[in-house]
């Protein structure tokens, strides 16, 4: 396919990015890593595309005078894996960066593209015009589903592509967005809709508005973090599954746990019922095993993903077993 024309520009100021926003079919490009495959395919359309790129102060991780670590947007994802307080106090984010794609996109990509990156869906992607894209008929029911979501599905069966996304809720992180008339704070979690709430989005982000930075909580003694990826190859890949992990550990036992799994759901999907299985426990096998079918609770496999539901299984079990040693 051929890539479409679209005027380009690229403002030296935020306050120049909003006008372009606001007039007709604008997008965002940052990296331009998932946008420009996007519009090459059809998937997305743009009569103007507005490049960020040139917003240096998007591009800064500083920690703040509270504790908290803020990333700009355009923080790419090879920053964030390298970045020596991120490893050493925030291990879920620099892991679930590392495991991104391939050193090339990690070089080019961004932290707020891939948040808001489109799904990986091949029926989606490719020409058919499905429920996402405002038909009435999910391809993937009863097509070839076997990457597709086993929990959160309806309508729509997509999984959320970011591995970043799952860690940063894990975390406990907010995002800043800013638009014309303001800048506005979120859970991270808030970013991303299921498709019963808005079956042909995945972002709460309004037209006009732009992700301007990630914000983490400070890091508190006695958490500890991780991401676990699972995919189907060796080589670069989206997840199959995974999962990104927060625990605070006191005396030998979980004081709080967060539990968030990756290509789960159509969003990153939180196991709320898991978490409170090992809340004032220790991580006894019989725990973790409890943990590991509460985290699967409610799952619905299509006809070719029922694996996923043993997988996910295991790899909670594995990763919560993992904890034992701190
Ligand atoms: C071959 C391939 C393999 C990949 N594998 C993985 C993987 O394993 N795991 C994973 O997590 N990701 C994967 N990705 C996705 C990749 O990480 C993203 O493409 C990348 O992070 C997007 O960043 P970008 O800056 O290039 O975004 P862009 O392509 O510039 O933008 C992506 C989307 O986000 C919007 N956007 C960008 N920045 C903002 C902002 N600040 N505010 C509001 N909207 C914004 C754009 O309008 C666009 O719709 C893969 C991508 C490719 C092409």
């Amino acid at each position: 396919m051929s890539m479409p024309n679209f005027t380009y520009v690229r403002p030296g100021s935020l306050r120049e990015v909003f006008p372009h926003l606001a007039a007709g079919d604008a997008r965002i490009h940052a990296g331009g890593t998932d946008l420009l495959g996007c519009l090459r395919d059809k998937v997305l359309t743009a009569e103007k595309v507005v490049s960020i790129s040139r917003l240096e102060e998007l591009g800064r991780i500083e920690r703040l005078t509270n504790g908290s670590v803020r990333i700009g947007a355009l923080a790419t994802v090879a920053t964030l894996e390298n970045h020596e307080l991120l490893r050493k106090s925030y291990p879920a984010l620099a892991q679930a960066a590392s495991e991104v794609a391939s050193p090339q996109l990690r070089n080019q990509g961004t932290i707020g593209g891939n948040l808001c990156q489109k799904p990986r869906c091949w029926y989606y992607r490719g020409e058919f015009h499905c429920t996402r894209k405002g038909g009435t008929r999910c391809f993937a029911l009863a097509g070839e589903n076997e990457y597709h979501c086993i929990l959160g599905g309806r309508g729509c069966y997509i999984v959320h592509p970011s591995d970043i996304a799952p860690a940063l809720a894990a975390l406990g992180a907010s995002l800043e967005i800013a638009g014309a008339g303001g800048t506005r704070r979120i859970p991270v979690e808030k970013l991303f809709v299921l498709p019963e709430q808005a079956i042909t989005k995945e972002t709460t982000l309004e037209p006009g508005e732009v992700l301007t930075a990630v914000l983490l909580p400070p890091a508190e003694p006695g958490w500890h973090s991780s991401y676990r990826k699972v995919r189907a190859r060796g080589s670069w890949d989206f997840a199959l599954a995974g999962v990104a992990l927060a625990l605070l550990l006191q005396g030998g036992k979980v004081a709080q746990a967060r539990i968030v799994l990756a290509a789960a759901a159509p969003v990153p999907w939180r196991c709320s019922e898991a978490e409170k299985v090992l809340t004032g426990q220790s991580l006894d096998d019989e725990t973790i095993a409890r943990a590991a079918a509460a985290a699967m609770q409610g799952a619905r496999p299509l006809r070719d993903n029922g694996y996923k539901v043993e997988l996910f299984k295991g790899l909670v079990e594995e990763e919560l077993a993992a904890y034992r040693r701190n």
